[in-house]
């Protein structure tokens, strides 16, 4: 028998999934504690799960709900908000081992998938098939679709081609009980009952465990990229340009901010060759093709001269929209380098990106931190990130009172907390803030239908 709290035996777990696939080591059980929000609570749990099929996945539940004991899902624990933290007397359940791509279906376009399968690996997958996955968080080298299902992961062409959910069609699903439901379809379109898939997409692992998922695919062809760039003078310029790109009716592939900080943190990392005498990069991606694409890369650059952007210009090089797209993706990886960075993640009307951005530069001065930016600024989506040095405790405060800040002015501009990182346990505040009383309380009832006992990922979300 192998106890390893003084009240909570695992030897029934070891019995249901097979002690091999128990982890109970103090490394193992630091590793698997926290996601990548640095700023967010944790506890040590009890066990760490890898599971490598659906029966695991509920022999665990099943196990847990029995011995009173909470079940944290996680993928691969790249989440910013503390969704996939250990609670108190909780197992850590990984699906990172249930990572195939089960089949892909070319004449439907779908492909149905395990969840510990990462994003770029299942974009790579069905390229070769001639198909595409759109959704691309910046995380996509790292992350898995599981967890992109569960906090309806955003990304980079989102502003075009939607978000995770927008490409969910169905999934199986491990209920708290333990048992298994499939919900949804794999027909183009269908209306039968409930929308449940779209309820267990962003549910944060607190309704279900995803065990498997059918994603709509589009087709790979009938793209043509052109990225479009400028620097200016301010961030509140980069994001006149957001607005106005917006007001003429643009939809770009792509319209990402990157403020000097972040250009910094990258190019004294990874030597890109990025200029260091600028204030901030705009980057925007267009992808339709032959003479469309032209006149709509030029609309851009013009708006973005217009808008104070200097050295505009258009780049249809792949190899070179790839490196300005890279500088993109590492700026939060090369920021987390200068110390805990606490992540927002707010988004706002397109029409008050400039206004917010000149707020949190408001509330940088106020309270005396250092805020660096990235931006879906297409989307509104803007991740302002509060670096304080580490140990420092007074700089901690400051970053705190400076999150609920922006927090504040974003929802006074009619924005929400969290466009795409999830509530987890950072935003438990801001959500409070934004949904009410009333709307709380229907999370709770839908909570309570499904988990009456508590048993998946307790405390997080809502
Ligand atoms: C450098 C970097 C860039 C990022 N860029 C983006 C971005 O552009 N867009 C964006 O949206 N996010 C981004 N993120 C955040 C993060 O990558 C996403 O939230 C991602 O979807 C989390 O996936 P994961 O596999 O790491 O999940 P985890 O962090 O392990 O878990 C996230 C949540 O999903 C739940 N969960 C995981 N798997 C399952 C499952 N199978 N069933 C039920 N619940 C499950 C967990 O309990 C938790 O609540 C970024 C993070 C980093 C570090």
């Amino acid at each position: 028998m192998t106890i390893v709290s003084p009240d909570v035996d695992v030897s029934g777990l070891e019995a249901a999934v097979g002690a091999d696939r128990v982890l109970r080591d103090p490394d193992s059980l630091a590793r698997y504690s926290h996601d990548d929000a640095e700023w967010a609570p944790w506890e040590t749990p009890l066990a760490v799960v890898l599971a490598r099929t659906t029966e695991e996945v509920a022999a665990t539940v099943r196990w847990a709900a029995a011995s009173g004991v909470r079940v944290v899902p996680r993928g691969a624990g790249t989440g910013l908000s503390g969704a996939a933290n250990a609670v108190a007397d909780s197992v850590v359940l990984s699906l990172e081992l249930m990572d195939a791509v089960l089949e892909v279906d070319v004449d439907e376009r779908y492909a149905v998938v395990q969840p510990g399968v990462v994003n770029d690996a299942l974009r790579a997958t069905v390229a070769r098939h001639g198909l595409w996955y759109p959704p691309d968080p910046a995380s996509s080298a790292i992350s898995t679709i599981g967890g992109n299902v569960a906090t309806n992961a955003g990304g980079i062409c989102c502003v075009k081609y939607g978000v995770t959910r927008d490409y969910v069609l169905g999934m199986t699903v491990v209920l708290a009980d333990g048992s298994v439901v499939e919900l949804g379809r794999r027909t183009a379109k269908g209306v039968a009952g409930y929308d449940l898939v779209g309820l267990m997409v962003g549910s944060e692992g607190t309704l279900g465990v995803v065990t498997s998922v059918t994603l709509k695919l589009l087709p790979l062809a009938g793209r043509d990229e052109r990225a479009v760039i400028g620097y200016f003078p301010s961030l509140v310029a980069a994001g006149d340009a957001v607005a106005a790109v917006s007001r003429a009716g643009i939809v770009p592939a792509a319209l990402e901010i990157v403020d000097r900080t972040c250009l910094r943190a990258v190019d004294e990392w990874m030597h890109l060759g990025l200029p260091d005498d600028v204030d901030t990069l705009l980057l925007a991606r267009v992808d339709e093709r032959g003479a469309a694409g032209d006149e709509l890369a030029a609309h851009v650059a013009d708006i973005f001269a217009a808008a104070g952007g200097t050295d505009v210009e258009r780049a249809t090089d792949p190899v070179e929209i790839d490196r300005l797209f890279q500088a993109r993706r590492l700026a939060y990886p090369a920021l987390e380098r200068l110390g805990p960075v606490l992540t927002e993640d707010v988004c706002v009307p397109r029409g008050a990106v400039p206004e917010m951005l000149r707020r949190i530069q408001a509330t940088a001065a106020a309270h005396d931190v250092t805020i660096a930016n990235i931006a879906h600024a297409g989307d509104g989506n803007l991740h302002p990130l509060i670096i304080a040095p580490e140990g420092d405790a007074a700089a901690k405060d400051r970053a705190e009172a400076a999150f609920s800040a922006i927090v504040d002015d974003c929802l006074a501009l009619g924005g929400t907390v969290t466009g795409e990182h999830g509530v987890g346990l950072l935003k438990l505040p801001g959500l409070r803030q934004e949904l009410g009383q009333r709307v709380l309380d229907l999370h709770r009832s839908v909570k309570d239908a499904l988990d009456p006992a508590g048993t998946l990922n307790p405390g997080k979300a809502f």
